[in-house]
Parts: structure tokens; C-alpha cells; sequence
């Protein structure tokens, strides 16, 4: 766990335009900078809408941020008559460093199957953006398979098109927890993300399962962020309604140790 650098990330979902965005990330820079925030030591990113990354990237790069960002979906074709899609190229152009890939909410409201995010997770590696491959169970898949065997599942499927030396990021959140204000117990998601380290080992080896950050995510707040960071196998959160609020997103940022 020591060898692997936290990670906390901001999903924004469809919330603040590209001037919010400006005058968030503004505040957000500087509130960690006057708390002496080390990003080496967790490294903090944020997921805006696409239309707010240009200027996302002009203010990162004019004032030198370290704040990384990244976008919430990309599409899993290169280019061509796709109306609506945004290509993994045009994301590299404006220095996204991630991008979230199979959501919840995709997978629900956008049909998104698992062929669709190994699709999707392929088409980032393949621009250099590190995916961040979401997996989780309904209440109603926890109820009939119990916590890991959906996430399992789903994550295994991703895994399809990934070499073992691609950089991946894989975020378990439970759908019953997404937006819910009922989160995981820090044990909960402790042995969920065990299971998942365990597929990356099977699949990819032990060396990227060592390496390789898993987040919770599910309501996590300033208040419960503390929990789940202890336990050995969650190296960081995914973080939503949360992520809006200047303050507690700067908090779980410098959660305590
Ligand atoms: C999410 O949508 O990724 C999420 C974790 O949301 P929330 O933190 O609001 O539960």
C-alpha cells in the first residue's frame, strides 16, 4: 500500500460550467495550497464536464498546477460520424491524465455493457489516459450474489483488451451508495476491493496488482474519507456530490492519516 500514491477524485457529473469550473479549481488550488497540501503524497484530480476542460487546461498549465483532471467518458471509436462522442484524442490534446470509464450511471442510463467499457478502457490506453474502470453492485445484485461476485465480474470483463503494463485505476462503488448518503462500512469496501486486487492479479499479474490503485467511492464525505483510507487495499475515493463543495472536497483531500 505505501508504494502506491493515494488518489482522490472529484466526479462533478453534470455540474458547473466552464466559468464555475475557472473560479473552483481557482479556489481548490489555493485552498491546498495554503493548507500545504503535497500532492505527491495524494495526489488530488478533478472530472469536470467536457466542455469546461479547455479551460481547465489553459488555468493548470498558465498558473502550473498540479491538480490533475480528466474527463467523465470518452468514446470507445477513434473518429468518424460518432454525433455526440468525444474521441480519446481529443482528451490527450488537452492533457486530460484520466478518464473515468463505465459509471454507474453510464452503465444505467447510457446502456453501457461490459463489452462497451473494455471497449471504452482500450480506446484511453490507447490515447496514454489512465482509465478509471468503475464496477459495482445494485442492492438488488447484493441481495442475490452477495458484495463481490457483480463486481467481480465486471471488472475481469474490463480487464479483456488491457496489456499488463498499462497504468489503470479501478473504482469499486456499490450503486446502492452512489448519491445515497449511505456509504460502505470502511470494512465493506475493504474486502470488495481485496477481491478486485485479487483479479488483477489473476489477470495481469502480481506486480500491477501491487501497483495498481483501487478507490471506494459511495457517498464519501470528509467525515467517513478517514475510514476507508486506512484500510489496506483502498488507496483512494471517487468522490461526487461531495467533490462540489470547496471546503469538504478540500478536506477529503487532506484527510487524516
Ligand atoms: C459517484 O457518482 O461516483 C459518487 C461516488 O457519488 P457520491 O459521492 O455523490 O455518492
Amino acid at each position: 500500500k505505501q508504494s502506491r500514491t493515494p488518489l482522490i477524485a472529484g466526479n462533478w457529473k453534470m455540474n458547473l460550467d466552464h466559468l464555475q469550473a475557472i473560479a473552483f479549481v481557482q479556489k481548490l488550488a489555493w485552498s491546498l495550497k495554503d493548507a500545504g497540501h503535497n500532492y505527491a503524497d495524494v495526489e488530488a484530480a478533478i472530472f469536470p464536464p467536457f466542455t469546461d476542460l479547455r479551460s481547465v487546461q489553459t488555468l493548470v498549465s498558465a498558473d502550473k498546477l498540479e491538480l490533475a483532471y480528466g474527463a467523465q467518458d470518452v468514446s470507445q471509436h477513434a473518429s468518424g460520424a460518432y454525433t455526440g462522442e468525444i474521441s480519446g484524442a481529443f482528451l490527450k490534446q488537452l492533457d486530460c491524465r484520466y478518464v473515468i470509464i463505465g459509471h454507474s450511471e453510464r452503465r444505467t442510463l447510457h446502456a453501457e455493457t461490459d463489452e462497451v467499457v473494455a471497449a471504452k478502457t482500450a480506446a484511453a490506453i490507447a490515447n496514454g489516459i489512465v482509465p478509471i474502470i468503475c464496477v459495482g453492485e445494485t442492492a438488488e445484485d447484493l441481495e442475490k450474489h452477495g458484495p463481490s461476485a457483480v463486481p467481480v465480474a465486471q471488472l475481469t470483463a474490463a480487464l479483456s483488451s488491457v496489456q499488463s503494463a498499462s497504468d489503470i485505476v479501478v473504482a469499486y462503488e456499490p450503486v446502492w451508495a452512489i448519491g445515497s448518503g449511505q456509504a460502505a462500512t470502511p470494512e465493506q469496501a475493504e474486502a470488495v476491493c481485496a477481491a478486485l486486487r485479487g483479479v488483477l492479479e489473476s489477470t495481469l499479474g502480481s506486480d500491477v496488482a501491487a501497483k495498481t490503485r483501487i478507490l471506494y467511492g459511495g457517498s464519501v464525505k470528509s467525515t467517513n474519507i478517514g475510514g476507508f483510507m486506512k484500510q489496506p487495499n483502498v488507496d483512494g475515493a471517487l468522490v461526487g456530490g461531495a467533490s462540489l463543495d470547496l471546503t469538504e472536497f478540500a478536506s477529503i483531500i487532506r484527510y487524516q492519516k
